[in-house]
C-alpha cells in the first residue's frame, strides 16, 4: 500500500471503511463483500477514484477483519458507534408490497388461496399464500381459503390434507377469514352450466376427444356445437342422470374458434367421472358430473367476491378462457396479478414427486427434512416469519426469481441469532486429556454472548491425579486444526497445547488462562464438553443423515420445539429430549 494512504492516516478512512463493511455484512446477514464496499466507498469519496488500487487494498484488509467477527459482534459495534446507520438500515428493511392495481376502487379487497387438498403445502405455495394474505391485511380486506377438490379421479383429494393445509396456514400466520370447499358447491356450478347452455354460450359435446381435437385445431366447429340450446339442455339432463359414461360427454364453453391459442378454443367446463370407481372422500358417490378447474374457479371468484386474483403467470391462459364465461354471464373479471416463477435451487417443489416419494417409502413422512414442505421446514426450525419476509421482499414481480436455500437461511438466521441460546455439541467426539492443570476452573459459558442476563451453563474442571489432568470431549473434526496450531483456546476455559493426537484420542497440556494470550497467538477456538457432563445427541441433517455426537449436560433442560445454536455447528430445533437429545438441523 502506498505510504500516502497509510501516512494520511488514515485511521479516519479506515474507520469509515469499517463502517461500510459492517453495514454491508449486516445488510446481507452474512460476510461483508469487498466489491460492494469498494463501490460504496468510491461513491462517497470520489477523490479516491484515482487511487483505486490502494483503496481496494485497504478495503480488503478491513473486510477480512470485519469478517472474522461474529454476527452479533458486528451488530454490537455498529449499535455502539453508528446507531443512526442501523436505523436507516431498518427502514430499508421494512419493505412493503407495491399497491394493488385499483386497490382503492373496491369497498373491500378480497383475495383467495385455492389449493387442491391432494398433498400438504410446500414452499412452492408460499408466494401465493403470503401475497394474498398480506394484501388482504394491507387493505383491511378478506383472505379466503378455497379447497379446489373437484377431481376425484386424477387429483384425488385426501381428507387428511384439508386439515394439514389449515394447520400449515395457521403456522405461517396466514389464517383465512373464511373458507369454502368446492365439493360443497356442486349444485351452484350446475346452475351456471345450465344458464350458459340455455343461452347458447356452452354446449354438450359428445364427440370423441380425438375428433374434437382435430376440428378445433383446424378452427372448425364440431358437430355438436351448432345444435340448438334445447338439444344441449336435453343432453345435460342425460349427463346428470347418468346416461353417459366417462369420456362420452363434456360441457364446453364457446369461445372464438380462431383464437390464436388452440388451448383457449371451446374449453371444457364440466365432465363425467365414474363415482363408483372414483368416490370423492367428502361426498362419496353423490355426483357423476364434476366441474373442471377453469369453470369452478371462475364461478367461485365472482360469487365469493374476489376482487384481486394473485397467482403465477402460468395461469394467464386460464384468465383468457374464463373471460369468455364472464362476458356471457355479465360479470366483471377481477383484477389479476400474475407473478413470475419462484424457483428455489435444490428444493424439490413438485407435488407429484413428493407424493410419489412418500408412497414409495423414500421419505419417512411429510416432514422428512429432505422435503420443502412447510411441515419439514417447521421441524427444522425455519421460522414462518423468515419465509414471509423473503416472499414480501421478492414481491409480486412478473419476472422469474431464482432463490437458494441460503437466501432463506439468511432471513431465518436474522430471526434466530438474537433469540437462540448457545450450547456445545461435539460431533464425532474424541477424548482429550489435558495435563498440568494448576487449579480447579469454573467455566461460565453464556447462554447468549450478547445477553449476560440470560445466565450461563456452568462447568467445573477439577484436575485429578499426580499429573493434574482432566478429560474433555472435543470433535474429531477439529483434529486437523489442533495438530497445526501451537496454542489452542478451549472456549471460555483456558489455553492448551497439543502433545499427542490420533484419531481416537489426544493429549494436551495446560498453558495459561487469559483469553488475551490466545488472541495474541491467533489461537483457534474450539468447543468442548467435560467427560461426565454430557448426553448422547443426534442431529438429523437436511439430507436425512444423522450427525452423531455428544451434547453438554445443560441440554437436559431443553424442551421440544426449542431452537438453539450449537456453537460452531449451526442452529437446530430440539425434537426430543430424553436420555438422548434429538435435534433437527436448520442451517449454520
Ligand atoms: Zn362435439
Amino acid at each position: 500500500m502506498s505510504n500516502r494512504l497509510k501516512r494520511k492516516g488514515n485511521t479516519e478512512l479506515r474507520e469509515f471503511i469499517r463502517k461500510l463493511a459492517l453495514l454491508n455484512a449486516i445488510r446481507h446477514d452474512d460476510k461483508a463483500q469487498t466489491g460492494p464496499v469498494i463501490g460504496k466507498l468510491l461513491g462517497e469519496k470520489p477523490e479516491l477514484r484515482t487511487r483505486v488500487k490502494e483503496a481496494a487494498c485497504l478495503v480488503n484488509e478491513v473486510v477480512q477483519e470485519v469478517n472474522s467477527l461474529s454476527l452479533s459482534e458486528r451488530k454490537r459495534i455498529v449499535e455502539e458507534k453508528w446507531p443512526e446507520a442501523l436505523e436507516k438500515e431498518k427502514v430499508k428493511e421494512e419493505k412493503r408490497l407495491p399497491p394493488l392495481p385499483n386497490g382503492d376502487k373496491y369497498a373491500q379487497i378480497v383475495t383467495r388461496f385455492s389449493p387442491n387438498p391432494d398433498c400438504v403445502l410446500h414452499l412452492g405455495s408460499a408466494r401465493a399464500i403470503i401475497l394474498c394474505y398480506e394484501y388482504a391485511r394491507m387493505y383491511k380486506g378478506k383472505f379466503i381459503l378455497r379447497f379446489e377438490d373437484t377431481d376425484p379421479k386424477l387429483k384425488k383429494p385426501v381428507l387428511e390434507f384439508y386439515d394439514r393445509i389449515r394447520e400449515d396456514l395457521a403456522w405461517l400466520g396466514c389464517k383465512p377469514d373464511k373458507e369454502y370447499i368446492q365439493s360443497d358447491r356442486i349444485p351452484i356450478y350446475y346452475e351456471y352450466a345450465e344458464k350458459l347452455l340455455k343461452d347458447g354460450n356452452a354446449y354438450v359435446c359428445t364427440c370423441q376427444q380425438e375428433q374434437f381435437r382435430e376440428k378445433v385445431l383446424a378452427s372448425k366447429p364440431c358437430e355438436c356445437r351448432g345444435s340448438p340450446p334445447q338439444e344441449h339442455l336435453t343432453r345435460w339432463q342425460r349427463m346428470l342422470e347418468g346416461g353417459y359414461k366417462e369420456g362420452e360427454a363434456v360441457v364446453r364453453v364457446k369461445t372464438d374458434l380462431n383464437h390464436p391459442n388452440p388451448a383457449v378454443r371451446d374449453w371444457p367446463a364440466l365432465r363425467i367421472i365414474d363415482s363408483e370407481k372414483y368416490p370423492h372422500p367428502r361426498v362419496a358417490g353423490k355426483y357423476n358430473v364434476w366441474p373442471l378447474y377453469n369453470f369452478a374457479c371462475g364461478v367461485d371468484d365472482h360469487l365469493i367476491g374476489v376482487t384481486h386474483i394473485i397467482r403465477g403467470k402460468e395461469h394467464l391462459t386460464n384468465m383468457v378462457r374464463q373471460e369468455y364465461m364472464y362476458r356471457y354471464l355479465g360479470w366483471q373479471y377481477p383484477e389479476a396479478i400474475h407473478y413470475g416463477r419462484l424457483k428455489i435451487t435444490g428444493a424439490a417443489l413438485s407435488k407429484s414427486k413428493i407424493v410419489q416419494g412418500i408412497r414409495e417409502g423414500l421419505y419417512e413422512d411429510w416432514d422428512d427434512p429432505r422435503l420443502a414442505t412447510f411441515a419439514a421446514l417447521r421441524r427444522r426450525g425455519i421460522m414462518p416469519e423468515a419465509i414471509k419476509k423473503l416472499i414480501i421482499d421478492v414481491g409480486p414481480k412478473t419476472s422469474d426469481v431464482v432463490l437458494s436455500w441460503e437466501n432463506l437461511y439468511a432471513y431465518n438466521r436474522k430471526i434466530l441469532d438474537p433469540e437462540a441460546d448457545r450450547y456445545f455439541f461435539v460431533h464425532n467426539p474424541t477424548q482429550l486429556t489435558v495435563e498440568n492443570i494448576p487449579k480447579t476452573f469454573a467455566a461460565k459459558l453464556r447462554l447468549h454472548p450478547d445477553c449476560p442476563e440470560r445466565g450461563s451453563r456452568d462447568y467445573t474442571i477439577e484436575p485429578k491425579g499426580d499429573d493434574g489432568s482432566a478429560a474433555l470431549w472435543i470433535s474429531r473434526n477439529d483434529m486437523k486444526t489442533l495438530k497445526a496450531a501451537k496454542v489452542i483456546r478451549l472456549m471460555g476455559l483456558f489455553n492448551i497445547k497439543i502433545d499427542k493426537a490420533n484419531v481416537y484420542s489426544a493429549e494436551a497440556s495446560f498453558i495459561s488462562e487469559p483469553y488475551e494470550e490466545a488472541r495474541k497467538a491467533d489461537a483457534p477456538l474450539i468447543h468442548w464438553i467435560p467427560v461426565g457432563a454430557d448426553m448422547p445427541c443426534q442431529v438429523v441433517t437436511p439430507d436425512a443423515t444423522i450427525a452423531e455426537g455428544i451434547a453438554e449436560s445443560a441440554c437436559k433442560g431443553l424442551k421440544p420445539n426449542d431452537i438453539i445454536q450449537f456453537e460452531r455447528f449451526g442452529f437446530v430445533r430440539v425434537d426430543e429430549v430424553n436420555v438422548k437429545l434429538i435435534a433437527y438441523y436448520a442451517h449454520r
